[in-house]
């Protein structure tokens, strides 16, 4: 599938993502306190490069996982039906889990999950957003921490995609056709 030509305008620098993930890092260290171990699970892919950065910021015994859940496709829009493509290597019962999801659009990626993993029975589960578009909302979820609450805007960047573009840009932009 081809796009139709568009640029990308920054809308959250790399230093203002940096600094806000300092100040989410310490609350979930204060928040996980004592943990014998957390069990952070990124979902992929658009999470990637978020929870590489937390993970750098956590004084804490961390354990990394991954779980991939399908969404857009290559559209731009959800298509509220969620199935797990990838699930987990490690078991999470019993266990203090921090699920790491880019953006909380219309909710069912962020529900359908939470709901997946706990059936599982963790200790404590967690989630954290980098990204929230509150105006979006379909399912009523909210994430236990947020970095930026943002307008309804398609952004890329910071392991972001369109169409599998654009995932290394080290800022938050959004997409603007030309
Ligand atoms: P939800 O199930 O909450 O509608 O969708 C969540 C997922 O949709 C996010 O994890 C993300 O992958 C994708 N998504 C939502 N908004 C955007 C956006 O503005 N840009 C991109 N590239 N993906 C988005
Ligand atoms: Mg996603």
């Amino acid at each position: 599938m081809t796009q139709p030509p568009y640029v990308i305008d920054e809308m959250i620098s790399a230093k203002t993502i940096a600094a806000r993930i300092e100040d989410l890092a310490k609350e979930i260290e204060t928040a996980f306190a004592g943990t014998e171990k957390l069990v952070v699970v990124g979902l992929l892919r658009g999470s990637f490069v978020f929870i590489a950065d937390l993970v750098r910021e956590l004084d804490l015994n961390v354990e990394v996982d991954f779980l991939e859940a399908s969404s857009y496709g290559d559209a731009m829009e959800s298509s509220r039906e969620v199935r797990i493509l990838k699930d987990l290597r490690g078991e999470i019962n019993g266990r203090d889990v921090l699920v790491v999801e880019d953006i909380v659009d219309t909710g069912f990626t962020l529900h359908h999950v939470v709901g997946l993993l706990r059936s599982r029975k963790p200790k404590r589960l967690e989630t954290i957003a980098l990204l929230d578009k509150p105006s979006r909302r379909e399912v009523d979820i909210k994430a236990t921490w947020t970095g930026f609450q943002i307008p309804d805007e398609f952004v890329v960047g910071y392991g972001i995609d369109y169409a599998q573009r654009n995932r290394n840009l080290p800022f938050i932009g959004k997409v603007r056709f030309t």
